[in-house]
């Protein structure tokens, strides 16, 4: 990661989130500024075993929700549970709400060799440009006969405000409270976040700066914890966030660094075809039953008990994950009773992927989406300041965030510490 020298400014925030003034003198002083990073994949694991950015004293695991960072995030910017706030896989079935109508059309030609190819990415490129939707999607290897019966429910960027509609995440709250601050994520590249990172720590007006580092995720899921890809990575972030820190530094009283993740990152050992042993079922994929298989979750809708009877009994003996009981589903804050995220479903265990799978045919070298209990799960708080004893889970952090916000802003406090 290249990280342009000090001073190169950018005058113009594609974020919306504000311009920095031309004319403004560099360096003016402040209070306090805070640097909010959001690490997506951060594993407590990975940063116990390599020692991640060492010099920040104060240092947790958290525990994370069951599914994906479509739940996860939600989750983290919200405090709420993907019951509360409704978001829980990227996919849920919602044949009314789908925006994926035309994919029925284009479906015949799917598998025919290169004319079924050219179709699809026909189709991917048409969607990303009239599809209506802005919040983070990927349409990865969804068959296009089943996208129809599936909606995306994040509609907008979960980092912008208003996108939980009525349950308030961070940005809304730092919105209503007028706290001036700036947010980094995946609308722009990241080597180029990093810049702007840089600069406003040293040189801009907002004292609160939220960035959200996406690129490590892929490159575990690619690579590997292990790799020398994540290895890199992990130094650039170091020297990327240590360099903004220390341009806060010099011209703030106090200069605060949070660090934090939204789940963990398991390195894959077993990769289990469900997808083909279902299939060889005497029931009709489509007709019987819907399936959507995700990388670690198999889930099903079911229109013959049948089907769901020789499904079930299929999977049950399956050492590599273990049917989700309504039970514990409750207890992990993912029941949903209209049963939009699936019927039935399916959880592999730690280490074990489901490939091939809608997400791609080759299994990745390293996953999340498991029991948020089972080892590698957990995300991270590293800190420069004391971690409150309650700050234990990602749903901890969106009021710990609006506090240290608060705090950097100059406010007291106002009796609101939800
Ligand atoms: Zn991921």
């Amino acid at each position: 990661m290249a990280l342009s020298p000090r001073g190169c400014r950018r005058l113009l925030d594609p974020g919306g989130h504000g311009v920095l003034p031309v004319s403004r003198p560099r360096g003016v002083t402040m209070k306090r500024i805070t640097i909010a990073v959001l690490i997506d994949a951060l594993a407590w694991d990975i940063v116990e075993a390599r020692g991640f950015l060492p010099e920040l004293a104060h240092r947790r695991p958290l525990r994370t929700v069951l599914g994906f960072s479509s739940a996860a995030l939600p989750s983290l910017l919200s405090g709420r549970h993907p019951d509360e706030h409704g978001r829980w896989f990227l996919y849920r079935r919602d044949p009314v709400e789908s925006p994926f109508g035309f994919a029925r059309l284009l479906a015949p030609f799917e598998g025919r060799g290169a004319i079924g190819r050219r179709v699809r990415t026909a189709y991917e490129k048409s969607f990303a440009s009239l599809g209506g939707v802005r919040g983070y999607y990927n349409l990865y290897e969804v068959p296009l006969r089943y996208l129809p019966w599936f909606d995306l429910p994040e509609r907008r960027p979960i980092f912008e405000p208003g996108a939980l509609g009525r349950f308030p995440t961070l940005f809304d709250r730092l919105e209503e409270r007028a706290i001036p601050h700036r947010v980094w994520f995946w609308r722009t590249p990241e080597e180029r976040n990093f810049d702007e990172l840089l600069s406003a720590a040293g040189e801009g007006d907002e004292a609160f700066l939220f960035f959200y580092a996406f690129e490590l995720d892929g490159t575990m899921h690619a690579r590997g914890t292990e790799s020398e890809e994540t290895r890199s990575k992990l130094r650039a972030y170091e020297e990327a966030l240590r360099a903004a820190l220390a341009a806060a530094a010099r011209r703030a009283d106090e200069a605060s660094l949070l660090v934090f993740s939204d789940h963990g990152m398991v390195d894959v050992v077993r990769a289990i075809d469900v997808r083909s042993r279902v299939l060889a079922l005497p029931f009709r994929e489509g007709v019987d039953y819907l399936p959507f298989y995700d990388s670690t979750f198999a889930r099903f809708w079911f229109r013959s008990q049948g089907a769901w009877a020789a499904i079930r009994d299929l999977l049950s003996g399956e050492e590599g994950g273990a049917w989700l009981a309504i039970e514990e589903e409750k207890r992990l804050r993912v029941h949903f009773p209209g049963r939009e995220y699936g019927d039935a479903i399916f959880v592999a265990r730690p280490g074990t992927v489901i490939a091939p799978s809608f997400m791609g045919s080759a299994p990745p070298a390293a996953m999340h989406g498991y029991h948020p209990e089972g080892k590698g799960s957990d995300g991270v708080l590293l800190s420069t300041r004391p971690i409150p004893e309650a700050t234990r889970s990602i749903l901890d952090l969106a009021a710990l965030l609006e506090k240290e916000a608060a705090r950097t802003h100059g406010e007291t406090g106002n009796g609101d510490d939800r």
